[in-house]
């Protein structure tokens, strides 16, 4: 981020009365503000279907703040909402917009704001199309400054519907006005494999298939579906979660390193990530994947309910709430490397993980010493969420007289010291750097085909056979057994996901 800029703007959020603004996007735009990243001259505009007044917007954005903020709130709120603007909005309305572009005009006027638009898509996704091919021919795009649209998962929901609904975009705004939220790449630790790789000589010169065994990248709730079993069930895992947030942690802990770290530098050595996935075939899927469906069990302390007793799920639903699979990835670098994914709902515990496991030295000297004969390998552990920071297990001396080894960690938090609370969320980060027009953490449209391309495999295959043993892992568990099956298979096992378990 570069912390001097204040981009002029204003920000067109659609779907303003919905979930995601009041829980993410108001509290993000207060958090700029409040640490000087936004001009003063700002204004945004919700738009949704809700008869509301300004002052009923108003309120709603300040309780949204008062709801999120991790500290006393420092600023006048009233002053600061002033910049917030309703306009009840029918998505297919010529009028709706024509009303839209006059106030955008005023409010540009009244600011100083030079023809700069956000326009965030914060509904359902069937209405992204519609709203982006209205605004161009209502003219709303037609401005002095720049156009920016900011689109919210899921990006389609196989390769096919994707690739209509980046058609439809494409006629009204370019590539580069386009940014895909992946809001993993807004996360701080996500953000920091990139650093952890190219800023340490120790780290980037073993990585690759000569010094590394395997990668695991685990993404684990306790929560359950909740109130969106509706959504769910249509989507499950795979989709919610593999063809977007996994993939891309896979992407920046494969890419060579960039010439430069410009975004379309980063986004094309991902794409060649992406590009040399192995491509597995139907009849391959079972060997590479496995899916899961939770049943009931003990959660966070409680008893729970399985996934087909869940509300506006169906009661012989197929789809899976657990995924696990193997990613090779067919190039010099990575050559023979498995990298392991594993997400999933109702399990063990919240956690996103990073586990990179080293290769065993040619020889180890301490053998007779041990009582299991076994050293423990060293491990790169990336901790993105809830806690961030990194752990590295190295080998040392046990105390004592018998010579043997013990695994030591050596430990750096993050989010442990007093600047946790000032660091940014990722929603924060991703508005600003689409202020800034710096797309580096949002996806491109060949991302986003190549992953839907492996996803659609694996969604046919499981679509065209049915899943027989569903429910197939208890709720607060990791998961179906097959998926230690699959690591056990290459002499792996998945690492724990709590440090605890590591047994050091
Ligand atoms: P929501 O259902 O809570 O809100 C939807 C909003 O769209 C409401 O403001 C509603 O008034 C408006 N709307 C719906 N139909 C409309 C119409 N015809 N005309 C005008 N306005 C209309 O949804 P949400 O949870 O806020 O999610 C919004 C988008 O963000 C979705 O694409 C979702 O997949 C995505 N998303 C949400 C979250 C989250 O945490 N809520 C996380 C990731 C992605």
């Amino acid at each position: 981020m570069n912390t001097t800029e204040k981009p002029k703007t204003t920000i067109v959020i659609f779907g303003a009365t919905g979930d995601l603004a009041k829980r993410k996007l108001f509290p993000s735009i207060y958090n700029l503000y409040k640490s000087g990243k936004l001009s003063e001259e700002f204004a945004v505009v919700g738009a949704a279907r809700r008869p509301w007044s300004n002052d009923v917007f108003r309120e709603n954005v300040a309780d949204s703040i008062k709801e999120a903020a991790k500290e006393e709130i420092s600023i006048d709120l009233d002053e600061f909402c002033k910049h917030f603007y309703y306009l009840p909005f029918d998505v297919t309305n010529a009028e709706s917009y024509q009303e839209l572009n006059t106030l955008l005009t005023n409010l540009e006027e009244e600011f100083h704001i030079p023809g700069n638009r956000i326009f965030y898509m914060a509904m359902a996704p069937n209405f992204f199309g519609t709203i982006a091919s209205n605004l161009k021919a209502e003219g709303v795009t037609n401005t002095n400054g720049w156009n920016r649209l900011v689109i919210e998962k899921p990006f389609g929901h196989n390769f096919s519907s994707a690739e209509k609904l980046n058609q439809e975009l494409r006629e009204a705004f370019a590539e580069d006005e386009i940014y895909r939220i992946d809001h993993y790449l807004g996360k701080e630790m996500v953000q920091n494999i990139e650093v952890i790789r190219f800023a340490n000589a120790i780290f980037e010169r073993l990585w690759n298939n000569r010094f590394i065994s395997n990668i695991q990248v685990t993404s684990s709730e306790t929560l359950g579906v909740e109130d969106r079993g509706g959504y769910y069930d249509s989507s499950g895992a795979l989709r919610d979660m593999v063809q977007n947030h996994m993939l891309q942690m896979v992407a920046l802990l494969a890419m060579e390193p960039p010439i430069r770290l410009k975004p379309d530098d980063i986004r094309n050595e991902k794409i060649k990530v992406l590009r040399a996935l192995r491509p597995v075939s139907l009849e391959q899927v079972d060997e590479y994947f496995v899916r899961g469906q939770y049943g009931p069990g003990i959660a966070n302390n409680s008893e729970v309910i399985g996934y087909r007793e869940e509300k506006n799920v169906d009661p012989d639903s197929n789809t899976e709430t657990f995924v696990s699979g193997k990613l090779m990835i067919d190039n010099f670098r990575w050559a023979g490397v498995p990298f392991y994914i594993r997400t999933g709902k109702r399990m063990k515990q919240k956690s996103t993980k990073i586990v990179v496991q080293f290769k065993e030295l040619p020889m180890n000297l301490y053998e007779d010493k041990q009582k299991d004969s076994k050293m423990h390998p060293n491990l790169l552990v990336i901790h993105i969420q809830p806690d961030e920071g990194i752990t590295l297990f190295l080998n040392g001396k046990k105390l004592g007289l018998s010579g043997e080894t013990t695994p030591v960690q050596l430990e750096y938090c993050n989010n442990c010291g007093i600047d946790a609370l000032n660091t940014p969320e990722a929603y924060e980060r991703l508005i600003y750097d689409c202020m800034l027009g710096d797309a580096t953490n949002f996806t491109h449209w060949d991302e986003v085909a190549l992953s839907w391309k492996l996803v659609d495999t694996i969604s046919t295959a499981w679509e065209n056979n049915k899943a027989a043993d569903y429910p197939n892992y208890e709720s607060g568990s990791m998961g179906p057994k097959a998926s230690d099956e699959l690591l056990a298979k290459d002499g792996f096992h998945w690492w724990p996901i709590t440090d605890i378990e590591f047994g050091v």
